[in-house]
């Protein structure tokens, strides 16, 4: 772990504070979810023993943490320590122990075990539990410069990975969707990824559902393929990793004017996203941006889902480009521009790339060739 790592999750520290005692709420619950490895590095496993930090508005937050976890937990920032609980302790008096009882309002990770909920509100009758997104959500969307340096890494190793589907190196002719999602993953992990969360491979009608799982279907001739992939990267050293996530549409062979003239579309409409993110407008404002493209071209109701959605430590989160979200985007702020054509039964196709807001305009972090390249049929 780097210096500026554990000072980074200090200042995340301090913002989350900030915002308990901004909004009135006691503290926080943090178990699974990305909440927790933002602000210490640690991820907890899904496990049936109860890991949980104990955040509250002020003094010192403490980790709680089955024994026999305790050696994989990195160096803690300033402000947290760890209590190691071990088997025979019940832990969930041990939280509330650490709460005290003049508690109130407290934020549970949304991802926490059903089981830890309702222990806690047993213990702790007097107190209202809510989301801990409602806290930190806003926090989170908004990368520092060491979340950024990650999320740019993973974008430039799903990008060669791109490059090699684009330039012929990885073949689909002839090969099976299941085939192609494979080496995708294989290759994502050749380029430093630590896990894949996904590689979609959705060839000639398949590609007109947008979250096809990849299946048995061999590609060939005239199909037109949607690839979108991406997985998890983390520094050397890192339990923490950041998301990337790319779509590339290519062709077999001559796709043919009609798709091409829908795809000319669908890289207008992803390039209007991308001018139209910057700090000010609202996240609906990007949605709109490509969406009127593609109405504009005839195809508007062949677009069925939002513009994009915020990326980090989980491929989704905040902000989300979709109408209705008012937000107004700020300087750090990731999120995908992905609009989508797609005609059931035919084919599909979609462009998708991962910006961040900076003070002026935004810097698009994947670079891959954004055309429709025919591969060899
Ligand atoms: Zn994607
Ligand atoms: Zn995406």
């Amino acid at each position: 772990m780097t210096t500026s790592t554990t000072a980074a999750r200090s200042a995340r520290l301090d913002r989350v504070r900030e915002r308990l005692a901004e909004t009135g709420v006691d503290g926080l619950l943090l178990s699974h979810g990305a909440d927790l490895p933002w602000l210490t590095g640690y991820r907890a496993m899904p496990l049936e023993r109860l890991t949980v930090l104990v955040l509250p508005r002020e003094g010192e937050a403490v980790l709680v943490v089955p024994e026999l976890e305790a050696p994989r937990v990195p160096v803690l920032p300033a402000g947290m320590s760890i209590r190691p609980w071990s088997d025979g302790e019940e832990p969930l008096d041990l939280v509330a122990g650490l709460l005290g009882g003049d508690v109130s309002r407290l934020g549970v990770s949304n991802r926490a075990w059903a089981a830890t909920v309702l222990g806690l509100q047993e213990r702790l009758p007097d107190a209202g539990f809510f989301p801990a997104s409602r806290v930190t959500s806003v926090l989170r969307a908004v990368k520092d410069e060491a979340e950024v340096a990650v999320l740019r890494m993973a974008a430039a190793a799903a990008d060669r990975v791109a490059a090699a589907l684009q330039g012929g190196d990885i073949r689909l002719s002839g090969r099976s969707e299941r085939e192609v999602s494979a080496e995708l993953s294989a290759r994502l992990l050749a380029e430093g990824h630590r896990k894949v969360n996904f590689a979609i491979v959705g060839s000639g009608p398949n590609g007109a559902s947008p979250h096809h799982e990849a299946g048995d279907r061999v590609i060939g001739r005239g199909d037109v393929v949607v690839c979108d992939f991406g997985g998890e990267y983390a520094l050397p050293g890192e339990d923490v990793g950041y998301c990337s996530d790319i779509t590339r549409t290519v062709a077999v062979g001559d796709p043919g004017p009609e798709v091409r003239e829908c795809y000319d579309v669908l890289r207008a409409a992803q390039a209007a996203g991308v001018a139209a993110a910057r700090r000010g407008v609202a996240a609906e404002g990007v949605d709109g941006a490509t969406r009127a493209v593609i109405v504009e071209a005839g195809y508007g109701e062949r677009f069925v889902h939002r513009t994009g959605h915020g990326i980090g430590l989980e491929e989704h989160e905040d902000p989300y480009l979709v109408e209705g979200n008012r937000e107004l985007l700020e300087p750090g702020h990731a999120f995908s521009v992905e609009p989508g054509i797609y005609f059931p039964g035919r084919f599909g196709m979609r462009l998708e790339d991962i910006l961040v807001v900076e003070a002026e305009g935004a810097e698009v972090l994947n670079q891959a060739d954004r055309g429709l390249v025919a591969l060899e049929a």
